[in-house]
C-alpha cells in the first residue's frame, strides 16, 4: 500500500503543479497516471509546441514547461505510479481513500485529487476500411516525433488547429506535406490559416479542399497511397504518412463510475469555494472538471490546483487557521501555513 496525503490522478501540468503548492504547506503527494511519462496532453499531444499564455513565459515549448514543472517539484520527493490507470477508488470509515489502478497498485491518502485532463486519448478516427491495418505502417494520429517526418511524403487530413499547425511545422522538414479538409473554411486561428496560405503560395503546402481522402493504399508492410475524393473525381497521392487530425474524443473512463456528478463528459465542481466534487474529499481540478464560466487552460488549472491544497490542509488540520503565504517571504521549506509560521518568516524577512 502507497501512503501519502494527497492521491493525485493525472501528471499532467494541472497535477503536477499540485504537487508544488501541496508541497508548500507540507503535504505529501503520489501521482497516478495512465501514460508512461508525465505531462499530460503536452507531452502526449503537442511536445513541440510554444505555448504562448503561461504568465512570465513569453514563449515555452510545451515539453519544457513540464521539464521545469518536474524541477520544481523534485524537492517534495512526489511519488508517481506511470503506466497504470486509477481504476477504483474506495472512501473508508475515516474518511481516507483507497485507489486501485488497473494492475492492482493501491494507494492510501487523506483526499484524492482528479486532474485526469481529457481522460484516456482517444483520437476520432476516419471511418476507412482498412485504417486499423495500416496503423502503425504510415497511419498515425499524434505527431509525437516529428523527426520520424523529416523527408517524408505526408497527407495531413482535418481542418482544426492541429491539422493547420502541424501542416505549418512540417512543410519546413518533410519532403511533401498535402493538407486536406473537406470544407474551403478552416476552423483554426486565423493566423495559422493564413500561414498555411503562404506556404500554400511558396509550393511547401499542397492544399487540396474541399476534398476527403476515401481510401488507403499500400502493401503488407507499409502504406504507399491515399485516394483524395475532390469536386467527385477521384486521384491518387503517393505518400509515407497519412495524419489524420480530427481531434480527440474525450473519455473519462473509469473515473465515469466513481458516483461523482459527471456533466458533459467533466466532473461537476464547487468553484465557489475549493474544486471538491459531490463526494466530500474528491476534488477534481485542470481539465477535468467543470463550473459555469470554466476555461480549459493551463494556467486555470494552476489556479484550481493552488486552491484545492489550502483545502486539503483545513480539512487535515481542523482549527488552525491557514494564512496566506508568500515564498517570497517564506521561502519553500519554511512555512506550515499557519498565522505563527507567517510572522516568524516575516520578522526574518525584515530583519
Ligand atoms: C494542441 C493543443 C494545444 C494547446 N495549447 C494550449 C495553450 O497554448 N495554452 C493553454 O493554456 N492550454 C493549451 N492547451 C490545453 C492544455 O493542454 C490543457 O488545458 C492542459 O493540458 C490541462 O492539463 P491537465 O493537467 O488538467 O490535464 P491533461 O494535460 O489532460 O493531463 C491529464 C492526465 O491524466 C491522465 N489520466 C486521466 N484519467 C486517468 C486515470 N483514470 N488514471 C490515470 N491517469 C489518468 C491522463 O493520462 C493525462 O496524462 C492545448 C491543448 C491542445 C490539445
Amino acid at each position: 500500500m502507497i501512503e501519502t496525503d494527497i492521491i493525485i490522478i493525472g501528471a499532467g501540468p494541472t497535477g503536477l503543479f499540485a504537487v508544488f503548492e501541496a508541497g508548500l504547506l507540507k503535504l505529501k503527494c503520489h501521482l497516478i497516471d495512465g501514460l508512461p511519462q508525465p505531462g499530460g496532453q503536452l507531452t502526449e499531444l503537442y511536445p513541440k509546441k510554444p505555448i504562448f499564455d503561461i504568465p512570465g513565459y513569453p514563449s515555452v515549448g510545451a515539453a519544457e514547461l513540464i521539464d521545469n514543472l518536474m524541477e520544481q517539484i523534485k524537492q517534495f520527493q512526489p511519488g508517481f505510479t506511470l503506466n497504470e490507470v486509477a481504476e477504483t477508488v474506495e472512501k473508508l470509515e475515516d474518511g481516507t481513500f483507497i485507489v486501485t489502478t488497473n494492475k492492482g497498485t493501491k494507494h492510501h491518502g487523506k483526499a484524492v485529487a482528479i486532474a485526469g485532463g481529457l481522460g484516456s486519448f482517444e483520437p476520432r478516427k476516419p471511418e476507412l476500411e482498412n485504417l486499423a491495418f495500416y496503423e502503425d505502417k504510415g497511419v498515425e494520429y499524434f505527431v509525437k516525433k516529428p523527426e520520424m517526418f523529416a523527408g517524408k511524403k505526408i497527407v495531413i487530413a482535418g481542418g482544426g488547429d492541429s491539422a493547420l499547425d502541424w501542416s505549418i511545422y512540417l512543410a519546413e522538414i518533410a519532403a511533401e506535406v498535402h493538407l486536406v479538409h473537406r470544407r474551403n473554411e478552416f476552423r483554426g486561428a486565423l493566423d495559422s490559416v493564413e500561414k498555411v496560405q503562404v506556404l500554400k503560395d511558396q509550393g511547401k503546402i499542397n492544399l487540396i479542399t474541399p476534398a476527403e481522402v476515401i481510401a488507403l493504399k499500400g502493401n503488407d508492410e507499409k502504406l504507399e497511397a491515399v485516394v483524395i475524393e475532390k469536386d467527385g473525381e477521384q486521384s491518387e497521392v503517393a505518400c509515407d504518412y497519412f495524419i489524420p487530425l480530427f481531434g480527440l474524443t474525450p473519455k473519462l473512463g473509469p473515473i465515469a463510475n466513481w458516483g461523482l456528478e459527471i456533466e458533459k463528459n467533466a466532473i461537476k465542481v464547487n468553484n465557489a469555494l475549493d474544486y471538491q466534487t459531490n463526494i466530500p474529499g474528491i476534488y477534481a481540478i485542470g481539465d477535468v472538471n467543470t463550473y459555469p464560466g470554466k476555461l480549459k487552460l493551463i494556467l486555470c488549472g494552476f489556479h484550481e490546483a493552488t486552491l484545492m491544497c489550502q483545502s486539503v490542509y483545513n480539512m487535515m488540520n481542523p482549527g488552525k487557521k491557514f494564512v496566506l503565504k508568500y515564498t517570497t517571504v517564506s521561502g519553500i521549506n519554511g512555512f506550515d501555513g499557519t498565522r505563527k509560521e507567517a510572522e516568524k518568516a516575516v520578522v526574518k524577512a525584515i530583519d
